[in-house]
């Protein structure tokens, strides 16, 4: 999960809306490791980013107007417990499960 949010809206929850309305514009990324993915229900998105407060869970670093993803804590992609996710912007989630493949054609 990635994408961009400009930040001209004022509160987390502004942005979060505008996160949700940008879900559908964005393209499926295909998993690194082939498990079935389970989509994050947008309830538990929500939770993860006011539990984040905005800010990377690993670096702490502010998610506006950056890429960010849903990181699986256990590398496992139909695992979406609150426990096993955290928010991470681009940069950690590359760090930590390297480079996302594109998807094929
Ligand atoms: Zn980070």
């Amino acid at each position: 999960m990635s994408l961009t949010i400009k930040p001209e809206k004022g509160s987390i929850m502004d942005w979060i809306e505008e996160y949700e309305k940008s879900l559908d514009k964005k393209p499926e990324i295909e998993p690194k490791i082939r498990k079935k993915r389970t989509k994050i229900p947008f309830g538990l998105q929500k939770r993860i980013m006011a539990r984040s407060r905005g800010k990377c869970e690993n670096c702490g670093t502010l998610l506006f107007n950056i890429k960010f993803d849903f990181h699986h804590k256990n590398y496992d992609p139909s695992d979406p417990r609150e426990s096993n996710l955290m928010v991470i912007c681009k940069k950690c989630h590359v760090k930590l499960t390297g480079p996302v493949p594109k998807k094929k054609l």
